[in-house]
């Protein structure tokens, strides 16, 4: 499999007409670049649970996730390029028919293990696995490594140039991430893509590194629920690429642009901000739409 391409991440002019017209300029941080099948943010976020196992001399990270995982799939996959072995503890019993996400899973080499949904709740590890030989990463990379490694996306913009740093958010690791490496007077803003998330921000708060913070986080863009969407959603991102090149996927990118253009038109922004964008990746999510859905 390709390896991770750090250099490959640009910053790129997001010219929407909203943006110009509110004297805002808009960048976006193209992490989508790194790999054509990790998600940029989830290797940032596996990428000190990667560097543990190696200085540990630990063979195996051990993962939790659900049959439609992003997660569980960049996990597998960063395993594979890293020569380590990988395991995911999938919540549920195992299906007739195993998902997409987890059959290339398993053909990347992770070991797959399903429990019931109780054990699920408990986080609980089958007692034949040798957890001495695993590091252990949470669902969907939360935790304070995870946010360590968000932090380090920063290391690819040059913070002085922005006034905002706007980001999707699932667990909220990356946000935490962000936060933890942005100084005071650049706002860190998370669009969240769940309904109904209220837990949200004490789960970021609790990878802050100064947790007396309030996040800053928006709950009404989630276009009906967690890889929900909408006509509306879509056409916008027929038209942000239309304006910029840029593809994003409509469970979490696409939802972040539609946000800072619709937050813009409130003048939520003051004229003369710098906004940069995450582009978190994820785009491999946009194969279950259609043929003729995107225009790209
Ligand atoms: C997983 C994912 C997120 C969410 O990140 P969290 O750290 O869980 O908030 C955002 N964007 C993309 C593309 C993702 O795959």
């Amino acid at each position: 499999m390709q390896d991770i391409n750090p250099g490959a991440i640009s910053i790129d002019p997001v010219p929407l007409p909203v943006f110009t017209e509110k004297e805002l300029a808009v960048s976006m941080l193209r992490l989508d670049r790194l790999h054509p099948v990790i998600s940029g943010n989830k290797w940032f976020k596996l990428r000190f649970y990667l560097e543990e196992a190696r200085a540990q001399g630990k063979k195996t990270l051990l993962t939790f996730g659900g049959a439609w995982s992003n997660h569980i799939h960049a996990t597998a996959a960063a395993c594979r390029i890293q020569q380590l072995n990988s395991i995911g503890i999938i919540r549920g019993e195992e299906p007739a028919e195993l998902s997409a996400t987890l059959l290339q899973a398993r053909e990347m080499g992770m070991q797959l293990r399903f429990i019931s949904r109780e054990q699920y709740r408990e986080k609980i590890i089958p007692g034949d696995i040798a957890i001495a030989d695993c590091v252990i990463v949470g669902e969907g990379g939360y935790g304070i490594k995870g946010a360590a490694g968000a932090a380090t996306i920063l290391d690819h913009a040059n913070l002085a140039a922005y006034t905002h740093i706007c980001c999707a958010m699932g667990t909220g690791t990356m946000l935490a991430g962000i936060m933890n490496r942005t100084p005071a007077g650049i706002r860190s803003l998370g669009i969240s893509v769940l309904k109904n998330n209220p837990a949200l921000s004490s789960q970021v708060k609790a990878l802050l590194l100064h947790p007396e913070q309030d996040p800053v986080i928006f709950h009404e863009f989630h276009f009906g629920g967690y890889a929900k969407k909408t006509p509306e959603l879509i056409q916008f991102m027929n038209d942000f690429y239309g304006h910029t090149g840029i593809p994003t996927d409509f469970v979490y990118t696409g939802k972040l642009c539609f946000a800072a253009a619709a937050l813009a038109a409130k003048n939520y922004f003051p004229p003369g901000s710098k906004l940069l964008l995450i582009h978190s990746g994820g785009l491999q999510g946009n194969r279950s739409l259609d043929k003729g859905t995107l225009i790209f």
